[in-house]
């Protein structure tokens, strides 16, 4: 269900000409002072504009009553190009380089705007239908209760990895995945879920929806895209449980991938990706506390 209010050259209705000719990320709109503050990152990656929306928006209807909110346009330069990066992946390469050209630079200059920051939000889309989800890197309980203040239901734990991305190096950060790129949905959820933040950080309004009830999942693995053309089955959706043996994509019209163990698909379909999906299980959150030491 597209808006196209949010299609891609939209961005000169958002953006002042200044704006638009950035090189290094910028901030779009401080709103308050003092502590705690909160930051929203959005266009980490320049295909997912429909963040930079989200925020402006948000920076002309909000008004805080304590704390500071700042919201960020990460990656510029990709975003006015409409390409998910220009060197690199911007959420694979923190801390950054300070000085150097691309992605590598543009981390470093994130990481000077959120540095400060008690809380911070990094803003996602996807080129695949999903429900929205929120990403939490790292296993310790602020983190699971900072999430669990969007409202969203699926909480995704991606386990340490060999690449960096910005939520491994802030105070307190998440990332939020609202779902297809433009779409009404995912604006919508973008809307709410920040404001449900701001509202039970006690710093806007009062949170729009009381999501007492939690998924958690836990990232364990992935399976890779062969290089032949692939077709998901249109039996499979994400946050869905795949039984073990179950066909997941046709490979060249013939040939079935199968799951090899029973999991949940996320980023099923993902055209940023390398692979089919990532493999989730479902957790308590009793099993996210007994992780917190790891
Ligand atoms: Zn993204």
């Amino acid at each position: 269900m597209l808006n196209p209010e949010y299609t891609t050259g939209q961005l000169k209705n958002i953006l002042s000409e200044e704006n638009l000719n950035h090189e290094r990320p910028f901030v779009l709109a401080e709103l308050g002072r003092g502590s705690p503050v909160i930051a929203v990152t959005t266009a980490t990656h320049g295909d997912e504009e429909l963040g930079v929306k989200i925020i402006s928006d948000l920076g002309k209807t909000l008004h805080l009553q304590r704390g500071t909110l700042r919201l960020i346009v990460a990656n510029p330069p990709a975003l006015m190009r409409g390409v998910r990066f220009i060197t690199e992946d911007l959420n694979r390469g923190y801390p950054g380089i300070s000085g150097k050209q691309g992605e590598a630079g543009i981390a470093a200059h994130v990481l000077e705007l959120v540095k400060d920051s008690d809380f911070t939000i990094d803003i996602h889309t996807t080129s695949a239908p999903t429900e929205g989800f929120v990403i939490a890197n790292e296993r310790n309980g602020k983190k699971i209760e900072f999430a669990e203040m969007a409202g969203i239901n699926k909480i995704l734990l991606i386990p340490r990895q060999k690449k960096y991305a910005m939520i491994d190096f802030v105070n307190c950060g998440i990332g939020i995945e609202l779902g297809l790129h433009n779409s009404q949905y995912a604006y919508d959820l973008g809307m709410v879920a920040i404001k449900n933040v701001l509202g039970k950080l006690g710093v806007a309004g009062e949170q729009i929806s009381e999501e007492d009830r939690h998924e958690y999942y836990k990232l364990f693995g992935s399976i890779v895209r062969p290089s032949s053309p692939i077709e998901v089955l249109s039996t499979c959706h994400n946050f869905q449980l795949i039984h073990k043996g179950e066909a997941i994509a046709q490979v060249d019209r013939e040939d079935f991938i199968k799951a090899e163990e029973d999991f949940y698909p996320v980023f099923l379909g993902e055209k940023a990706y390398a692979t089919i999906c990532l493999k989730a299980k479902k957790i308590s959150r009793e099993e996210i506390g007994g992780l917190s030491t790891v």
